[in-house]
């Protein structure tokens, strides 16, 4: 599609074209662009820009995945149509595993996502197939469905696009749970240990540029972003934002002369 460069949706709709095209592909499965749906609006709101709160909150996220024994990325079909690219790369940096993970798992869909990421420079994507062997206590999803030599071990997980009760399992595993989430209010958002709320389209290429300059550091310096950090505070200030902004927004004339 032919997007105008001056269109004030076009970012959102080259996004939208993206996920298409990954439905096309059969990455995405039609539940993921409904979920994308409601992703757009709270991107919406938030002003279509990674916000001071998400800023926080990707640096305590590259901090304890540099920190990890054995981190691993969790893949589901709108995260790997959206930022494949993205994906490979910061798990490089990061020294993580790459797994698959689908709510509305099919051998077929596990197998293309597998390909359409190596396609992208992965070498390694666990939970694919028989692998996939292991299960997390106490969930009745797919997503139970776990890998164990991936998502079973590991201490970190970076979990884009999450479901609720999956986040909560994972805690309650005790691990640690990072979650991209442009809804702050969603219960993923809210069990999550660290919750970027931003677009994982703009929140990945941070995460990466991120990674290359934390690398470096110390642990201690590392532990020490962590300790700082409080994702209660983070999410606070999201739910803070976005009413700042309808406020702003109710108050000025362009709203009132919008209702009439
Ligand atoms: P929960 O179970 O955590 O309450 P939910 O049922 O609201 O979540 P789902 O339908 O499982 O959510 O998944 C959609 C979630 O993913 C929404 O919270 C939405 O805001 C978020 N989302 C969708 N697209 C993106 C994106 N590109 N980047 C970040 N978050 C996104």
């Amino acid at each position: 599609m032919n997007i105008p460069a001056n269109h004030p949706r076009r970012n959102s709709l080259l996004i939208r074209e993206k996920l298409v095209e990954g439905f096309k592909r059969k990455l995405v499965v039609e539940e993921g662009l409904i979920a994308h749906g409601r992703g757009e609006c709270f991107d919406y709101l938030l002003g279509e820009i990674t916000q001071p709160f998400a800023v926080k909150a990707i640096e305590a996220a590259v901090a304890a995945l540099l920190l990890a024994k054995y981190p691993v990325i969790s893949v589901n079909g709108n995260t790997a149509a959206l930022a494949p690219r993205e994906i490979v790369e910061l798990a490089k940096n990061v020294n993580a595993k790459i797994e698959v993970n689908l709510f509305y798992r099919t051998r077929e869909r596990e197998e293309a996502i597998a390909e359409w990421l190596k396609e992208h420079g992965a070498t390694e994507v666990l939970g694919v197939g028989e692998d996939a062997s292991a299960t997390i206590p106490e969930l009745f999803s797919e997503r139970r469905r776990v890998s164990p030599r991936g998502i079973l071990v590991a201490d970190v997980v970076l979990v884009p696009l999450e479901d609720g009760d999956r986040t909560e399992a994972l805690r309650r595993m005790g691990k640690t749970v990072i979650a991209i989430d442009l809804n702050p209010l969603s219960r993923t958002a809210r069990a999550a240990s660290i919750t970027i709320v931003d677009n994982l389209v703009r929140a990945l290429p941070l995460m990466i540029e991120k990674a290359k300059k934390l690398k470096d550091k110390s642990p201690s310096e590392l532990e020490q972003i962590i300790k700082q950090y409080d994702n209660n505070v983070v999410l606070q200030e999201a739910v803070y934002h976005l009413f700042n902004r309808l406020k702003t927004l109710y108050e000025s004339k362009l709203a009132i002369e919008f209702c009439r």
